[in-house]
């Protein structure tokens, strides 16, 4: 059944300067993935409010990353080709850019506080979730997500903040930052045995987060149908528990079936059924403010088309059920990540 409340105001934020980073030549990570949303931006108009990004404060990159790494992130806007990391290579214009992307989100956010939008995508990068709190890695230059994260507690005062991480590749970096801390809940579905490592179903956090960090280990294969069972079985079924007041989505497209860094098989009607779930459960415990940040995606077609696709479900809020899914096969998967799960969560 579906319960069609009023459509959302949905906001976007892109800007042209995030086309500036520029991480040398034949990188995945590279300025045509924000031009093809910029051209889907301009194609869907009016239907989404557009908000102007700001840049970071350094004390707000601070709240995730060490003094001396943000120095040395300055520092490399003095020179194209600096690599901080074997692929996270900067340009001039990468360290503004970077701040950009992180201001970008917090404007989101902002704007999501204050009512000024229900919901809304920053469609920033580069993308943040590898970031460590010293170090640069995986094409990620600060922790958006995290930061995000951190902004809420500290600006509006929330106490249960979920972060759901759908990218392809484990976000270490922010597993990493909130590993200790009850505050905010991260869970990620992701390829796995894959880059960077980390995501085991058994890394559950420690002392006090320990039972706050979830972890999906999904085999090389997935698409639609496993996914949207392990949204119906693991994820939604924990965050209910949970009561998040603010769900950031650090959303990445590399598990799409055209994306050629990852082995996954998501459609873009499978990532629209995934937001469709995750606007539900924002619906249910947080005022419907749901944020989401681009992570990767690095085929353009598969990456403009299904951002599309969750940008219809963040402002239709289809609230009907979830679909039936299938996925039989990741049935043993699911029952042993509920397992180590059950004792946090009584499921
Ligand atoms: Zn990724």
């Amino acid at each position: 059944m579906i319960n069609k409340i009023a459509m959302a105001r949905s906001a976007v934020v892109i800007d042209p300067e995030y086309l500036k980073h520029d991480p040398g030549r034949g990188h995945p990570e590279r300025a045509q993935r924000i031009k093809v949303l910029l051209d889907l931006a301009a194609e869907l108009g009016a239907a989404f409010a557009r908000i102007e990004p700001r840049a970071a404060t350094h004390e707000e990159i601070e709240m995730c990353h060490v003094r001396e790494y943000i120095e040395l992130v300055r520092s490399t806007s003095e020179t194209n080709g600096f690599a901080l990391d074997g692929d996270t290579v900067t340009s001039r214009d990468s360290f503004g850019v970077g701040l950009l992307a992180t201001g970008g989100f917090l404007r989101l956010l902002d704007a999501i506080a204050a009512g000024e939008a229900d919901n809304g995508f920053a469609l920033v990068r580069p993308p943040g979730h590898h970031a460590l709190p010293d170090r640069a890695m995986g094409f990620c230059l600060f922790n958006t997500a995290a930061i995000g994260a951190q902004y809420v507690r500290r600006r509006y005062g929330a106490e249960r903040v979920l972060i759901m991480d759908w990218d392809v590749h484990h976000g270490n970096g922010t597993q990493e930052l909130f590993y200790r801390d009850s505050s905010v809940l991260y869970m990620s579905t992701h390829q796995y045995p894959f880059y960077p490592g980390t995501g085991a179903a058994e890394e559950i956090g420690a002392s006090e987060g320990e039972g706050f960090t979830v972890n999906v280990p999904l085999p090389a294969g997935c698409g639609d149908e496993e996914y949207l069972r392990v949204f119906r079985d693991v994820i939604v079924p924990i965050a209910d528990k949970y009561r998040p007041e603010w769900v950031l989505v650090s959303a990445g497209f590399d598990p799409h079936r055209r994306d050629p860094l990852a082995g996954m098989n998501v459609s873009e009607s499978g990532f629209a059924a995934i937001a469709d779930m995750l606007v539900r459960l924002a619906e249910s415990h947080a005022g419907g403010r749901i944020a989401l940040l681009l992570e990767g995606g690095y085929d353009l077609k598969a990456l403009k088309e299904s951002v599309a696709a969750v940008l219809r479900s963040l402002r239709d809020r289809q609230l009907g059920d979830a679909p039936a899914p299938g996925g039989a096969a990741i049935e043993p998967l699911v029952r042993h990540i509920l397992r180590v799960q059950e004792k946090y969560w009584s499921l």
